[in-house]
C-alpha cells in the first residue's frame, strides 16, 4: 500500500497522502471545487455537520457538508504532511500566520491560559502578531535556556523557531520540550522542512510551517499548515471551522505536489548552500557569514543531532553597513530582491527593513544583515552575481548604518 509507514522519507513524500486514488480510478490528486454538498439526509447531513464543527471528521454517509468544514483534497495533502511530520494529522489553513492565529487560540482554549513564552529571535510577523494584543496574549519573551523560568500557572504555549528567521541560531528543541514541562510546545519547523528535521520526535507537541515556503517550493501558493496529534487536530480543525482560515484546494493541489519534490529540492538547495556559505567567509565585503554549517555557529553541534543538515538559508553581516546592503540588494541580477524564502530561485532581502520591520528595535536584526534564500541555480553563477553585487563601489567600516 502507498502509504505504508515502513517506506522511507523520500518514498512517503511521493505517495503520502494518495491512499484513495486507485479506488477513485485517477492517478493525479483530483482537485474537488465545491463550496457546498448534496446532503444525503437530514439525520445524517446533521449528525456529520455536528461532527466536524466541533474538530472531528465527516460521519460515514453524512458528506462533507460545507467546504469551511471540510475538503478532499485540502484533507489528502493534510495527511501526506503529517505523514511526513510523524504526525497523527495535520491541519492546513490559508497562511503560516492563520496557523499560528488558529494554534495560539487552540493554546488558550485548551489550556484555559493567556500566557505565552516565546523563545526569540522569531519571524517578523510572528513576534507583530503576539505583540499586536489583538490575541489576547500576555508574552514572555526569552532565550532557548530562559524557559523552565519564564513559565506561569497560565501558560497555554511555548513557542520555538529554529532555525531562527533571519540569522539562524539553532535551538535545542529537546531541551526546550525538557524546560516547558506540562506546556506544550510548538515549533516552527518553515527553514528546516520535515526533510532536514522532526521536531515531534523530539516531544514538540505542534509543528507549524508557513507552506508559502519550501512545501510549496515554487513561490505561487500562500498557506500553512500545523502537525500534531489527535487531541490538538481536533481543537485546531474547530477553531478552524468558526474562523474560516481555510487552505484553498487548488493552494491545497499544489501544497501536495510539491511534498513530492520536497526532498530533493531542499537537498540539493542545501549542498549549493553550503558551498556558498564557505566561499562567502572569504569574500571581502562579507564581515560574517550565518550558516550552522560555517565557522562557529552551531556551537552546540545540533546539526547532525537534531537536524539532518544545515538547510538553505544563509545571513550575511555586509562590512559597509546599511548603505551596502542598499547598494547589493539593488544590484543582484540573478537573486531576486524580494521577501519569502524556500522557492526554487534564489532570493535576497533586508529584514530589519522588510519582513522584521514590525520587530521592537530590541529584538529587530541589525540594518547591516542581508538574508538569502539559496534556489536551484548552480552554485557559480550565483557566487558571481552576488560578487558583482558585494564589490560594486566603496565601503567604509559601517558607513551610513542607519538602524
Ligand atoms: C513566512 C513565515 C511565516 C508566516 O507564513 P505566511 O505563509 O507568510 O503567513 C511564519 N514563520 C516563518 C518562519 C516564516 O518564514
Amino acid at each position: 500500500m502507498a502509504g505504508d509507514p515502513s517506506f522511507t522519507f523520500d518514498t512517503m513524500a511521493v505517495h503520502a497522502g494518495r491512499d484513495d486514488l486507485t479506488a477513485l480510478g485517477v492517478h493525479a490528486l483530483p482537485i474537488d471545487l465545491s463550496s457546498t454538498n448534496p446532503l444525503p439526509d437530514i439525520e445524517s447531513g446533521g449528525a456529520s455537520y455536528e461532527s466536524m464543527a466541533t474538530g472531528s471528521h465527516p460521519q460515514p454517509g453524512g458528506g462533507a457538508v460545507y467546504a469551511r468544514l471540510w475538503n478532499p483534497t485540502v484533507a489528502r495533502f493534510e495527511s501526506g504532511l503529517a505523514r511526513l511530520e510523524h504526525a497523527d494529522e495535520a491541519v492546513a489553513f490559508s497562511s503560516g500566520m492563520a496557523a499560528l492565529t488558529a494554534t495560539i487560540l487552540a493554546a488558550k482554549a485548551d489550556r484555559g491560559g493567556n500566557h505565552v513564552v516565546a523563545v526569540r529571535p522569531l519571524y517578523g510577523g510572528t513576534d507583530h502578531l503576539l505583540g499586536s494584543g489583538l490575541l489576547g496574549v500576555d508574552v514572555t519573551y526569552c532565550d532557548p535556556d530562559e524557559v523552565a523560568a519564564a513559565i506561569r500557572r497560565h501558560t497555554c504555549l511555548v513557542m520555538l523557531e529554529t532555525p531562527a528567521n533571519p540569522t539562524l541560531e539553532l535551538a535545542d528543541i529537546a531541551a526546550v520540550v525538557d524546560a516547558a514541562g506540562e506546556v506544550p510546545v510548538l515549533v516552527d519547523n518553515t527553514f528546516a522542512t520535515p526533510v532536514l528535521q522532526n521536531p515531534l520526535l523530539l516531544g514538540a507537541t505542534v509543528v507549524l510551517h508557513s507552506a508559502t515556503k519550501y512545501l510549496g517550493g515554487h513561490g505561487d501558493v500562500v498557506g500553512g499548515v500545523v502537525a500534531t496529534d489527535t487531541h490538538w487536530a481536533a481543537a485546531l480543525r474547530r477553531v478552524r471551522a468558526v474562523t474560516g482560515g481555510l487552505l484553498h484546494p487548488l493552494a491545497a493541489y499544489l501544497l501536495h505536489r510539491g511534498l513530492t519534490t520536497l526532498p530533493t529540492r531542499v537537498r540539493a538547495q542545501q549542498d549549493t548552500a553550503q558551498k556558498l556559505a564557505c566561499r562567502l567567509e572569504r569574500q571581502p565585503g562579507v564581515r560574517d557569514v550565518y550558516y550552522p554549517g560555517v565557522g562557529e555557529h552551531d556551537p552546540a553541534g545540533l546539526v547532525g543531532r537534531q537536524m539532518r543538515g544545515s538547510g538553505a538559508m544563509i545571513a550575511l553581516r555586509l562590512a559597509g553597513g546599511y548603505q551596502h546592503a542598499m547598494r547589493v540588494t539593488d544590484r543582484v541580477r540573478l537573486f531576486t530582491h524580494a521577501v519569502s524564502l524556500g522557492g526554487v530561485d534564489s532570493l535576497i532581502q533586508h529584514p530589519a527593513a522588510l519582513t522584521h520591520r514590525p520587530v521592537p528595535p530590541e529584538a529587530r536584526p541589525d540594518g547591516d544583515i542581508v538574508r538569502l534564500s539559496i534556489g536551484l541555480e548552480d552554485v557559480d553563477d550565483l557566487h558571481a552575481d552576488l560578487i558583482q553585487a558585494l564589490d560594486g563601489g566603496e565601503y567604509g567600516e559601517n558607513s551610513g548604518a542607519w538602524w
